[in-house]
C-alpha cells in the first residue's frame, strides 16, 4: 500500500522539490528518497526499530526508511524520563535504535544496535538498495501491516503503545486532504515534537504524502512562525499553548513591529490548525480579532488518528472540533451502552472507521476494554453533538466530567469563562470529593500578576453569572504554573488538593 507515492521514485522537478527543512538543513524529495532507501537496506532485517525522534531531518529519514523496509518504527521522545523509557523499550522490544550522529543516547538504549543516520552524508545508493531482496519499495507492505507503534501521551496513566497500520495512516491523511483541500503546493510550518501523531503523522507524513514541504522551526517561537509564514509557509499546525503565545503577542505587551509582523503572517496563511487539547475560546477570539483568521480545530487521538475537524470551507465555530471526517462514524453513548441521540445529550464519544489502530501492543485486555461489543472504540472523551453534526468536547471522562449535586458539569466550559478574566493566565478545573455534592468544582488558577491575583469570590461570581450557579467553583487554588507534558497538555491527574 503506497503511503508516500511522492517518494517512490521522484524524478525531474518533483525530485528537486524541497521535502523537509530544519534550519539550514534541507532535503529534496530526491535526497530523501535516496537516503531513506539506503537506510532501509541497513535495517531490513530488524524486527522493529526505535527512532530517537529529535526534531531533525535524521528522524524523517529514519521513519521513511522504516516504512520503506516494512519495519515498524517506535518513535521515542528524547526527553522521556528513564522510567518511562524503560517501560517503552521493554514493551516494544526494538532490535535497533536509529539516531543522528550528534544524538546522545541514554544508557537504557546502549544495549541496542545503534544505526547512525546522517542527513549530511549524501547517500546515493538508493536504486541499488531498492533492488536488494527483503527491502520493499515504499509502497509494498500490506494495508494491515503496522507502520508505526506510537505511545499515547500518558495524560491519564502510563503510555500505551498503539499499533497503527498503514491503512489507518493513509485513511486519516486522506480525510484531512478532503477537509482542508491539502495539496502538494502547501508548505507546512511545524514546531511540534516528532514522536506523537500530531507532529509526526500529520506534520511530517501528511505533507510528504501530498508531495508538499515541511519547515520545522526546531523550537517554537512567535518570531519563527511569523518568519516562515511570511516566506512561503501556507499552513500552521500547533497545540493550544502555541496559539496562546501567539495571542499574547497579538494582544499583549509585544513591540509594534513584532505584533505587525505576526499579524501579517497569520492573516496571509491559508490554514491555522489547532489540536491535541482544547483551544481556549478566549485565545481563538483574540487571534480572530487581530488577524481576521479563525484557527480551526481538529480532534484526534493516538489510537484513532483524526476523528473530527472543521473544514477549510466550513463554518468556524469556536469551542467546537467540527463534524466527523470522511469515513469516520461517531456516536455518543452512556456507560451502560445506551446510544444517545437527543440533541444536547452529553455522552462518551465512540468512533468507528478506517482511521483506527489495530490494538494496544501486548495489551489485549486494554484493547478489549477500549471497544464495545459492537466494535466501536471508546475514546474516554465526553462530548455533545449539535444538529449540524458539530462535535463539542466537554473533556475526558476520567478528569473533566464533574458530577456535582446531580449535574454533569464539563470542566472546559468553566475554564473558558475563567480564561477570559484578564487576571487569569492559566486555569484547570477539576472535581474533588465533597460530602454534600458528591463532587465539588475546584479551579486551579495561575494569575497574570501573582502579587495581586483576582479573589476566589470574584472568579466564582463570574462563573455563576455567565453559566449557572451549580457550575460555580467552590474552591480556588493558586499555583505558579500548571503541570503540563511535552505537548502542553495539562496533567490533571497530578493536581490534588
Ligand atoms: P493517555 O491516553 O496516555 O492518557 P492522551 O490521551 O493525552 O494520553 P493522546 O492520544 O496524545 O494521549 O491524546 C488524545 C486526547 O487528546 C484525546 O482523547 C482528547 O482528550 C485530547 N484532544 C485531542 N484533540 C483535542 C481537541 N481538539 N480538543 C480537546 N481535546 C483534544
Ligand atoms: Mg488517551
Amino acid at each position: 500500500m503506497t503511503l508516500l507515492p511522492a517518494l517512490q521514485s521522484p524524478a525531474g522537478p518533483a525530485a528537486s522539490r524541497e521535502a523537509v527543512r530544519f534550519g539550514a538543513l534541507s532535503l529534496t524529495y530526491g535526497e530523501l528518497a535516496a537516503a531513506s532507501a539506503a537506510l532501509a537496506a541497513r535495517i531490513a532485517d530488524a524486527g522493529r526499530v526505535a527512532v530517537w525522534a529529535a526534531p531533525t531531518p535524521e528522524t524523517v529519514i529514519a521513519v521513511v526508511a522504516a516504512l520503506r523496509a516494512g519495519v515498524p518504527a517506535v518513535p521515542l521522545n528524547p526527553r522521556t524520563g528513564e522510567g518511562e523509557l524503560a517501560h517503552i523499550l521493554a514493551d516494544s522490544e526494538p532490535t535497533a535504535v536509529l539516531a543522528g550522529p550528534d544524538d546522545e543516547l541514554p544508557p537504557a538504549l546502549e544495549k541496542l544496535r545503534r544505526v547512525t543516520v546522517d542527513a549530511g552524508a549524501g547517500e546515493t545508493d538508493g536504486e541499488a538498495s531498492e533492488a536488494r531482496p527483503g527491502v520493499h519499495g515504499i509502497g509494498e507492505a500490506g494495508p494491515e501491516d503496522p507502520a508505526l507503534i506510537v505511545y499515547t501521551s500518558g495524560t491519564t496513566g502510563p503510555p500505551k503503545g498503539a499499533v497503527l497500520p498503514r491503512r489507518a495512516v493513509a485513511a486519516s491523511l486522506d480525510a484531512l486532504e478532503d477537509a482542508w483541500g491539502w495539496t502538494g503546493d502547501d508548505v507546512l510550518v511545524h514546531a511540534l515534537p516528532l514522536f506523537h501523531v500530531h507532529g509526526l503523522i500529520l506534520g511530517v507524513l501528511g505533507p510528504l504524502r501530498r508531495g508538499g514541504s515541511v519547515r520545522h522551526l526546531g523550537k517554537f517561537s512567535p518570531d519563527g512562525v511569523a518568519r516562515e509564514l511570511r516566506s512561503g509557509g501556507t499552513m500552521l499546525f500547533g497545540v493550544p499553548t502555541m496559539y496562546h503565545r501567539l495571542a499574547e503577542v497579538l494582544d499583549g505587551p509585544a513591540s509594534d513591529a513584532e505584533r505587525d509582523s505576526l499579524t501579517r503572517a497569520l492573516s496571509g496563511a491559508r490554514l491555522l490548525v489547532s489540536g491535541s487539547a482544547a483551544l481556549p475560546v478566549h485565545d481563538h477570539e483574540r487571534i480572530a480579532a487581530a488577524t481576521g483568521r479563525r484557527v480551526i480545530e481538529r480532534y484526534g487521538m493516538t489510537e484513532t488518528l483524526m476523528n473530527t475537524g472543521i473544514r477549510a470551507d466550513g463554518a468556524p465555530r469556536p469551542g467546537t472540533v467540527g463534524p466527523p471526517l470522511a469515513g469516520v462514524e461517531l456516536r455518543l453513548a452512556e456507560d451502560d451502552g445506551t446510544v444517545l441521540d437527543a440533541p444536547g445529550a452529553i455522552g462518551e464519544i465512540q468512533v468507528r472507521g478506517p482511521n483506527l489502530f489495530t490494538g494496544y501492543l501486548n495489551r489485549p485486555d486494554a484493547t478489549a476494554a477500549a471497544h464495545t461489543a459492537d466494535g466501536w472504540f471508546r475514546t474516554g472523551d465526553v462530548g455533545t453533538v449539535d444538529a449540524d453534526g458539530y462535535v463539542t468536547i466537554v473533556g475526558r471522562k476520567a478528569t473533566d466530567l464533574i458530577k456535582s449535586g446531580g449535574y454533569k458539569i464539563g470542566a472546559g466550559e468553566i475554564e473558558n469563562v475563567l480564561l477570559a478574566h484578564p487576571g487569569v493566565r492559566e486555569v484547570a478545573v477539576t472535581g474533588e470529593e465533597d460530602p454534600d455534592l458528591g463532587e465539588r468544582v475546584v479551579a486551579w488558577v495561575v494569575a497574570t500578576d501573582p502579587d495581586s491575583p483576582p479573589s476566589a469570590e470574584e472568579l466564582a461570581d463570574r462563573v455563576s453569572a455567565q453559566l449557572a450557579p451549580h457550575k460555580r467553583p467552590r474552591t480556588v487554588r493558586y499555583l505558579d504554573a500548571l503541570p503540563r507534558n511535552d505537548l502542553g497538555k495539562i496533567m490533571k491527574r497530578s493536581l490534588r488538593g
